[in-house]
C-alpha cells in the first residue's frame, strides 16, 4: 500500500555527462538580470544593483528534443545561460565558499513568454505567467566537477537559430559570479542537492517560431540542442 492517496508524480531530472545516472531536480532558481548588455536591451540600468531572482517549477525542466510552442504568447524567446546544479546544502554560504556547493555545470535555456513578461512588468504583476511554463526549462548534461566540469571565466556562450548566431557572451562578463549568486541565493534560502541556478544571459535575446532549431554552446561544456514544434 502505498503513502501516497495518488501516484506521486514523476522525479524532474537532468542528464549527466558520461553517466547513465540522472541529476534529480528539486527547485529551478534563476537570476533575472546578469550581464551589463542584456540589461541595457531590456532597457535597465546595469549598474551593480543587487541579483534579483524568481523560480520555475522543478518539472519545466527538459532535456531539450522538440519543445511545443506554449499557450497564451506571440512572443516566445531565447536566453542562453550557463546552469549550475547544487549538490551540497548551503545557508548562508559566503562567496569564498560558493563553488562548493556546485555538483557540475551545463547549459540551459531559459524560455520566456516575453510579452506575458513585460505586461507583468508592466502592471507590477509576478513574472510565473512568463517564465514558469512547461518545458520552459531545457536544459543539456551536467558535467559533474568530479570529472572536470567547470565554468571557465574565459568561456564563451552562444546561442544560435536556424544556424544563424543570435546569442554571445562569456562567462567572465556577469556582473554577479557564480559563487556570489550562490552566496546571494543561500542567504535568501536554503539551497540543496538538486537544485539548480540559471545564472542570467547575455545580450541578444529575440523570438522563436514554431520549427525554429536552437543549440545553445558554452565552452567546455555538454551541448544542448531542440526544437521547436512545427506548426500543427
Ligand atoms: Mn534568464
Amino acid at each position: 500500500m502505498s503513502r501516497f492517496v495518488i501516484e506521486p508524480p514523476p522525479q524532474a531530472s537532468v542528464a549527466v555527462a558520461g553517466n547513465s545516472g540522472r541529476f534529480p531536480v528539486r527547485r529551478i532558481i534563476c537570476v533575472g538580470r546578469n550581464y551589463a548588455e542584456h540589461a541595457r536591451e531590456m532597457g535597465s540600468d546595469p549598474d551593480r544593483e543587487p541579483p534579483f531572482f524568481f523560480m520555475k517549477p522543478a518539472d519545466a525542466v527538459t532535456d531539450g528534443g522538440v519543445i511545443p510552442y506554449p499557450p497564451l504568447t506571440a512572443s516566445l524567446h531565447y536566453e542562453v545561460e550557463l546552469v549550475v546544479a547544487i549538490g551540497a546544502p548551503g545557508d548562508h554560504v559566503a562567496p569564498g565558499d560558493g563553488l562548493a556547493l556546485a555538483y557540475g555545470y551545463g547549459v540551459g535555456v531559459d524560455l520566456t513568454r516575453r510579452d506575458l513578461q513585460n505586461a507583468a512588468k508592466s502592471a507590477g504583476r509576478p513574472w510565473e505567467w512568463g517564465k514558469a511554463f512547461d518545458f520552459s526549462a531545457p536544459c543539456g548534461p551536467l558535467s559533474p566537477v568530479s570529472a572536470g566540469g567547470r565554468a571557465a571565466p574565459d568561456a564563451r556562450l552562444s546561442l544560435t537559430v536556424n544556424g544563424q548566431l543570435r546569442q554571445t557572451g562569456v562567462i567572465s562578463d556577469m556582473i554577479w559570479s557564480v559563487p556570489e549568486i550562490i552566496a546571494n541565493v543561500s542567504g535568501a534560502m536554503r539551497l540543496a542537492p538538486g537544485d539548480l541556478i540559471f545564472t542570467g544571459t547575455p545580450a541578444g535575446v529575440g523570438p522563436l517560431s514554431p520549427g525554429d532549431v536552437v543549440a545553445a554552446r558554452i565552452d567546455g561544456l555538454p551541448p544542448l540542442d531542440f526544437s521547436i514544434a512545427p506548426r500543427a
